[in-house]
């Protein structure tokens, strides 16, 4: 049976535990529960859930049934139609310890032509599970309601609140996922820590490995550009025009680094992989400067007119530390004192401590699974789910880890053709992320995996 109400204008399905399986006391051998993460990740894969339009729905009632049969209830909330992010939660013995929270997002970028295997087909082929969504990050969906589960059915307690969150929106700006929950639901999802996406996977660099684990994003500052010249007929060309003036605006920001701004964190890291900021390779740039990119472009209404106004739209991501007034100032070392600049949006940089006893078991667990290995505490340039669950003061680790060979890149899989899972390395990467979440809640690995 399920409950549906409304809830603030808001549709709100509270899916109870079913009967049947329920609480067990068996734990669950750990080759059916890795080819558990394997059957849920291909069933995930194989709802299309491409943002736009999203239509996370069918992930959030696969997913609550998957709950439900185990005996755990849970919740879907929508913002609107199809827009459904799922909470389920486990009870911890102890009110006073802040709750652990696993989150991942339901929904994918879209697929374009030219896969070499169906983006949607959850195939197995070459030791990989193929399709959109098998690393980014239905994946980590899988890990969590596998950890749930299996907690559940091995009839264990945790010592805090173990909370499940899978989120709709993530790749179109959370406005239907994390930053709804954030604002309209808090209180089902306040957590002390959460493990999130992006971090804890292999990287080499030279002979080494590394494993990159996210503890501070980017914040953005999207501003609007607008050059402002005579018009004229385009039958009388001159040098300088609204359109002219806003090229060499756009060439000075192409052309112009923004300055080094390096976060003591990343200066550790760096020096880490034997990387000096002053002679980082240009790929580093990004998390060690703000940056600015030109990504929308408006001018002209008529193929004879030389408008009299020109814009662009800069993308502008900015360090731990900076603001918008900081931001923009740097902006106008570049272009100069003219035009305005308007903001489009903001969203603040956020970075997390390292002394924390979470963040000593991801890295105690990762470096025993993979001996000569480091994990690296490390900044993401752009931005995710985690800077919303940080304003309900939690603290948000990227680890979703998952052991890639040196031929398979991270970079080369995310949002790309032919995004896959190495089924090796997502069974490596369950065990490592059990043993941590499990440890951290006050369970023992083999308490409930047998
Ligand atoms: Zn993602």
């Amino acid at each position: 049976m399920t409950i549906k109400c409304q809830q603030g204008g808001v549709a709100y399905t509270a899916v109870p535990a079913g009967k049947g399986k329920g609480t067990g006391t068996a734990r669950i051998p750990w080759e059916r529960a890795c080819q558990e993460v394997l059957g849920t990740l291909r069933a995930l894969i194989r709802l299309d859930t491409s943002n736009p339009s999203g239509n996370e729905r069918i992930a959030a009632e696969y997913l609550s049934g998957e709950f439900s049969r185990y005996g755990i209830g849970s919740v879907v909330l929508e913002s609107r139609p199809t827009r459904a992010n799922l909470v389920a939660r486990i009870k911890g013995r102890d009110a006073g310890r802040a709750p652990l929270m696993v989150s991942s997002h339901t929904d994918v970028v879209p697929a374009e032509p030219g896969w070499t295997h169906a983006p949607f087909g959850a195939e197995v082929e070459d030791g990989c599970v193929w399709g959109r969504g098998a690393l980014d990050m239905k994946s980590k969906c899988a890990m969590d309601v596998l950890l749930m589960t299996a907690i559940k059915r091995a009839g264990v307690v945790p010592n805090r609140d173990l909370i499940t969150v899978a989120v709709a929106d993530e790749e179109c700006g959370s406005e239907h996922g994390a930053k709804f929950l954030v604002e309209q639901h808090p209180d089902l999802i306040r957590a002390g820590y959460v493990l999130n996406e992006a971090g804890g996977f292999t990287c080499y660099v030279g002979d080494n490995r590394f494993y990159p684990v996210q503890v501070a994003e980017k914040g953005y500052v999207t501003v609007k550009v607008t050059v402002t010249d005579a018009p004229g007929h385009g039958s009388v060309p001159r040098p300088r025009t609204a359109i002219t003036r806003l090229a060499e605006l756009i060439l000075k920001v192409a052309n112009t680094p923004m300055r080094l701004n390096v976060t003591a964190m990343m200066r550790t890291s760096l020096a880490s992989i034997g990387v000096s900021p002053e002679n980082a390779p240009a790929m580093l740039a990004p998390v060690i400067s703000n940056t600015a990119s030109p990504t929308m472009l408006h001018a002209g209404y008529k193929d004879n007119v030389i408008p009299g106004e020109a814009s662009m739209v800069l993308d502008g991501r900015i360090l731990p530390g900076e603001n918008p007034e900081s931001f923009c100032a740097e902006l106008r070392s570049i272009i100069g004192p003219e035009p305005a600049l308007e903001l489009v949006k903001t969203a603040p940089p956020v970075e997390f401590g390292i002394q924390t006893p979470l963040f000593g078991l991801i890295k105690q667990h990762t470096e025993a699974a993979d001996p000569g290995s480091r994990v690296l505490p490390w900044m993401i340039p752009a931005g995710t789910d985690s800077k919303y669950y940080k304003q309900l003061g939690a603290i948000c680790y990227g680890f979703a880890p998952v052991k890639l060979e040196p031929e398979m890149p991270f970079g080369s899989l995310y949002h790309a053709h032919d995004e896959r899972m190495p089924i090796e390395g997502l069974f490596w990467g369950f065990r490592l992320y059990a043993r941590v979440a499990l440890e951290f809640l006050g369970l023992r690995f083999e308490d409930v995996f047998a």
